[in-house]
């Protein structure tokens, strides 16, 4: 990286990159695209948020409101098709930029590659993840049985939502506002899922259910207060690595639903995330910390709110739902670990409108 070319975090430099033209059968792709000439003026950070990939891969690109979107990806997949994640990108981008009311300025790419993990009767196992870059992301997975298309989906909503939670709404301090960057991304991603008909009020649920609050409750770290994440803790412990995911998630659920509750229905958790995103757009140094959440959760909940964020999210206690959840749904504990339940009073179709609304 050539760092001596950025006095402070605010330089930028007029940067040109030029690459040799790729071997026959191979391409050549960045997150600028297909160039092999690009020119762009870049902070140092947006040039960490690059990416550049060479090879046997194969390009496919479609045209979205003026602009390009590329997603380029090698290798035989097992478990999808290159159509299918084709598909859940011309799904998803379109919602989410509804969603926060953007637009794309530039072309965007989406690179996925394959890794290899044994499949065998003894040795399952499979991984999936990816990191939202300057427009761009890239992810990787893979390519056994072990990770479904329905795991696809729910990634790259997750990573497209860095674009405004992470990219936009910056962390102050990293680690300490994971709960925030990792867990409401994750909510996002599935509430966005829920209300855009990518997954089912069931799947929704079962997510909550199997994935954040049963693996929650068991884990050793659950109540570690939020000071004590360090960065080595986050990248060397996977219960650490996943605790601000489960705990912003929750907590994002909690928020949600007494947003909804006090307004009637009339504003939701979505409200206050848009505020966060209009603050960050207007100030150039926006940073996200927890002196502007909690301005928000002022406005929108009151003082109550502010101790509760205290409790749950600083100090780490477990969230009690008991009086936060929607009508139609019932928390059912077994063996100290709780359940959100559809009552058999409910109307489904009502209940998904509201937890996607
Ligand atoms: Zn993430």
């Amino acid at each position: 990286m050539p760092e001596n070319l950025f006095q402070s975090d605010s330089d930028s430099a007029r940067i040109e990159i030029n690459w040799a033209a790729p071997a026959a059968g191979h391409i050549f792709h960045s997150n600028f695209g297909p160039g092999l000439r690009q020119k762009a003026n870049l902070t140092k950070d947006m040039l960490y948020s690059t990416f550049f990939i060479g090879g046997d891969f194969r390009r496919y690109s479609y045209s979205w409101k003026n602009q390009t979107i590329y997603l380029v990806t090698r290798g035989n997949w097992s478990s999808f098709t290159d159509q299918q994640v084709l598909d859940i990108l011309k799904a998803t981008i379109p919602a989410q930029m509804d969603f926060w009311k953007d637009r794309l300025d530039a072309p965007f790419s989406v690179s996925l590659l394959p890794t290899f993990e044994e499949w065998t009767d003894s040795s399952k196992s499979y991984s999936l993840g990816g990191s939202g870059l300057l427009n761009s992301f890239i992810s990787f997975s893979s390519n056994n049985p072990g990770t479904e298309l329905k795991m696809l989906r729910w990634l790259y909503n997750h990573e497209l939502l860095h674009r405004w939670i992470g990219q936009t709404l910056v962390n102050e301090e990293e680690e300490k506002q994971y709960w925030f960057s990792e867990g409401f991304t994750d909510y996002y991603a599935y509430k966005l899922m829920l209300r855009n008909n990518q997954i089912s009020l069931e799947d929704f649920l079962d997510v909550i259910n199997k994935e954040v609050l049963a693996p929650h409750y068991q884990s050793p770290v659950r109540t570690l207060p939020n000071s004590e994440l360090t960065q080595q803790k986050f990248w060397s412990d996977r219960q650490y690595n996943k605790l601000p995911y489960r705990r912003g998630l929750l907590y994002a659920l909690l928020l949600d639903s007494q947003i909804k509750k006090k307004y009637h229905g009339k504003k939701s958790l979505d409200n206050l995330m848009k505020n966060l995103m209009a603050q960050a757009k207007k100030s150039g140094d926006f940073k996200f910390n927890h002196t502007v959440f909690q301005d928000q959760l002022d406005t929108y909940l009151g003082s109550a709110a502010i101790t509760e964020f205290g409790r749950y999210i600083l100090h780490g206690n477990l969230i009690n739902f008991e009086e936060s959840l929607p009508a139609g749904l019932l928390l059912e504990t077994q063996k100290d670990i709780p359940a959100i339940i559809i009552s058999p009073l409910a109307n489904k179709k009502k209940l998904a409108d509201l937890l996607g609304k």
